[in-house]
């Protein structure tokens, strides 16, 4: 099938790839110009594990173009996916203006038949919205509108499209409903399921879905603050609950809040969302509020100890990104960390696998940006892990402790067991978990 994607960024990126490797004549479309020029020289302008292979794979086998002419990208299409931005405006709805600008763009340039997917994540009532732009200039025989969510896990993202968990399909049209399924058939062998419900209802599933997972996560960071005055550890805690198969052990870590550019603002657009229709949707506000004091957690235990001044102290973190295996900082905890601490008057000397780039953008000369994660450790009085890539699971321990000024780890991820955090003879701050010195 010919299809297009609008938007080719973390989502529109995989799509593509996706769609052009069971088969698909798939165009991305983006409007960074430089972005585009990168991928047709077949470099990926993100870190994805899987993504270069595939994309490498796809460009030599003609079937994945890349331009920024929308009139060119989707003159073929049968399908058009939006894959564009929906950052939160300043009230915390999702802004719509990229979606709507391209559907009033692509209402120019349509001629025929032609399946609209939004792929975005979308607050409830978009596919009406999208589709009344489009019926400014179209007949209602040339489009169909769908929502199709996207769930997949940067990091993990190649994989979670392949093998999807569920593919939900919103959409009241017979014949978009086929197209939809035709592409998907391939994705869902094993027998997961693709689930065909109202638009209103699969745009709404993304949100819960979502706010859900981050209402985890909030409950979960709680419970470890509370296992700390307790005396319990909340690893133990989370083993033993999450055992029951109406809880499952995923999604129970702790740690230092969520971030990424989808939970927050997500959460968010949900709440206001609610509010828009008169309901005071309370678990979600109390969400947001739960993780905006849990991002402090860390700084405030590095300053309990080192004191409120950090003038003329320097640390070493580990980690920028919001999660490992991306180079994703986009409302990273790291970021939130990074002020607080050189608020403070500490230097800091950073190191991550594959962030450093963003994180220099954002933040220039603010911290160093060490050579590896030993570099960072240089004239450190502590060590502060904030994200738990794997290359940080089992360090030289000896090492650190002989560059380290002082042999402290402030983990905000539990990375290391208290034992052995014991036996090195480190001082050793987690979270939800008893101190070790
Ligand atoms: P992104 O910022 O990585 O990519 C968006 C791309 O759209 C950018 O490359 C941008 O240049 C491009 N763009 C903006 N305006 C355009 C226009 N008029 N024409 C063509 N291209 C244009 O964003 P993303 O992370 O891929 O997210 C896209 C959507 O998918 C969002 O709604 C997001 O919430 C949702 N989503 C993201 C994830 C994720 O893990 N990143 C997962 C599920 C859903």
């Amino acid at each position: 099938m010919q299809l297009a994607i609008i938007g080719t960024g973390y989502v529109g990126l995989v799509t593509g790839t996706c769609f052009a490797e069971t088969g698909n004549n798939v165009v991305c479309i983006d409007i960074d110009q430089r972005k585009i020029e990168s991928l047709k020289q077949g470099k990926t302008p993100i870190y994805e594990p899987g993504l270069d292979v595939l994309l490498e794979r796809n460009i030599k086998e003609r079937r994945l173009q890349f331009t920024t002419s929308i009139t060119e990208g989707i003159a073929d299409a049968r399908v058009i996916f939006l894959a564009l931005p929906t950052p939160p405006g300043k009230d915390g709805s999702a802004d719509l203006q990229y979606v709507l600008q391209v559907a009033d763009d692509l209402s120019k340039i349509i001629t025929k038949y032609t399946v609209i997917v939004n792929k975005s994540t979308v607050p409830v009532g978009t596919a009406e919205k999208v589709a009344a732009v489009l019926a400014q200039r179209l007949d209602r025989s040339l489009y169909d509108v769908v929502s199709n969510p996207e769930f997949l896990r940067e990091g993990v993202a190649v994989d979670d499209f392949l093998k999807p968990d569920r593919v939900v399909i919103g959409s009241s049209s017979e014949k978009a409903r086929k197209v939809m399924d035709e592409l998907y058939q391939p994705f869902v062998r094993q027998g997961n399921p693709i689930y065909f419900m109202d638009e209103r209802s699969s745009e709404m599933t993304k949100y819960a879905a979502n706010s859900y997972l981050a209402m985890r996560i909030s409950f979960m960071n709680e419970m470890a603050n509370l296992c700390e005055k307790a005396g319990a550890n909340v690893d133990w805690v989370r083993i033993g609950m999450g055992a029951d198969s109406r809880i499952g052990k995923r999604f129970l870590f702790p740690g230092i809040g969520y971030g990424g550019s989808c939970f927050p603002k997500d959460v968010k657009a949900l709440a206001h969302t609610a509010m828009e229709m008169d309901y005071d949707y309370k678990l979600v506000n109390v969400v947001m509020h739960v993780n905006d004091l849990q991002k402090k957690i860390l700084g405030g235990k590095v300053r309990n100890y080192f004191g409120s001044d950090l003038s003329g102290l320097t640390f070493a973190v580990w980690g920028l990104s919001f999660k490992p295996e991306t180079d994703d900082i986009r409302d990273a905890p790291a970021l939130d960390l990074i002020e607080e601490l050189t608020g403070a008057g500490a230097k800091l000397r950073v190191f991550d696998p594959e962030g450093m780039n963003n994180v220099r953008q954002l933040m220039g000369d603010k911290v160093h940006y060490a050579e590896d994660q030993y570099d960072a450790l240089e004239g450190a009085s502590a060590l502060i892990i904030v994200t738990e890539w794997s290359e940080f699971r089992n360090p030289d321990f000896d090492r650190i402790a002989s560059i380290l000024v002082h042999p402290a780890i402030f983990d905000g991820r539990n990375v290391y067991s208290m034992e052995k955090m014991q036996t090195l003879g480190f001082y050793y701050e987690s979270i939800g978990r008893k101190v070790v010195h």
